[in-house]
């Protein structure tokens, strides 16, 4: 698998925690000899650490924090645009960056959680598959690439409280299938990784910090660690151009 990602430019979004950090980090361990990363979300000071971190790990993968907000169409333009010309040839996106903006029934929901979650984990995963996907397609090589959306198990099966956070990762969903058919004569592969439960930053965030309703969403329930879901994505990536594992359900055992 090192062999097949060796060289590979590889652009995660979200990777400032929970499962886009665990993502990079487990890039770098597969691929250590021969591989460059780019490390993107808003806060750029967790990048720059994480960032060293790797750079402990093997000497040969090459980091590029950068300060990326992907609700912002302005910014992800300006970020594809600007990128070092040994960043530039992206060969994969893992489109990670979401969240959950407070837990509530649907008429409780405020109008600016209401925007930050489609902004982020809708808009935001669009506007990086449209600035990354012409450059897929006038490679020197020939059209390729790989597109890696995180979406949820909630865009599959919806549950009280989470109306509008299933919402958008059926959003997600929808969009996935649709360009992989518009994209289905290329060598370009778009794959979808839904996650169940897993311990990450996002499981406070979404209570607004309060840690004991965080903790009761997993009792009965070991949740997964932001490294099951990074080894699937590496491997995801890792399979032969062409093989698509195009769909992928991950989620802890016991999880209703
Ligand atoms: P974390 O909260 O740990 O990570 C979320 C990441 O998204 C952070 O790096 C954050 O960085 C980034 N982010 C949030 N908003 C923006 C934005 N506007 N622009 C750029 N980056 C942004 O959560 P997870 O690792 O758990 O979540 C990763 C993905 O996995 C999400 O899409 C989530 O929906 C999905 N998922 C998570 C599950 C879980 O149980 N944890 C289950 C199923 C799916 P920063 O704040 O620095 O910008």
């Amino acid at each position: 698998m090192a062999e097949r990602l060796k060289g590979k430019t590889i652009v995660i979004t979200g990777a400032s925690s929970g499962i886009g950090k665990s993502c990079a980090l487990e890039f770098a361990r597969t691929s250590p000899e021969d591989l460059k990363l780019v490390l993107t979300a808003r806060r750029i000071d967790t990048l720059k650490e994480i960032a060293k971190e790797i750079e402990g790990i093997s000497k040969g993968v090459k980091v590029l924090p950068v300060k990326l907000d992907v609700s912002k169409p302005d910014e992800v333009n300006n970020f594809v645009g600007n990128l070092p010309e040994e960043f530039k040839q992206i060969d994969v996106l893992v489109n990670n960056a979401g969240l959950v903006k407070g837990m509530a029934q649907a008429p409780d929901i405020k109008p600016e959680d209401i925007d930050t979650m489609f902004s982020t984990n809708v808009t935001g995963l669009i506007n990086m598959t449209q600035a990354v996907l012409p450059i897929f397609k006038t490679r020197p090589d020939g059209g390729r690439g790989d597109i890696i959306n995180i979406g949820s198990v909630a865009g599959r099966e919806p549950y009280q409280g989470g109306s509008i956070y299933c919402a958008t990762k059926a959003a997600v969903r929808s969009f996935t299938d649709a360009l992989r058919r518009e994209l289905i004569s290329t060598r370009i592969r778009i794959i979808e990784i839904d996650p169940g439960q897993v311990e990450t930053e996002f499981s406070i965030v979404r209570f607004y910090g309060d840690k004991d309703k965080a903790k009761k969403v997993y009792e009965g329930v070991e949740p997964l660690t932001p490294d099951d879901i990074a080894e699937v994505v590496v491997f995801t990536a890792g399979r032969r151009e062409n093989v698509v594992i195009a769909d992928t359900l991950i989620f802890p055992n016991h999880q209703a």
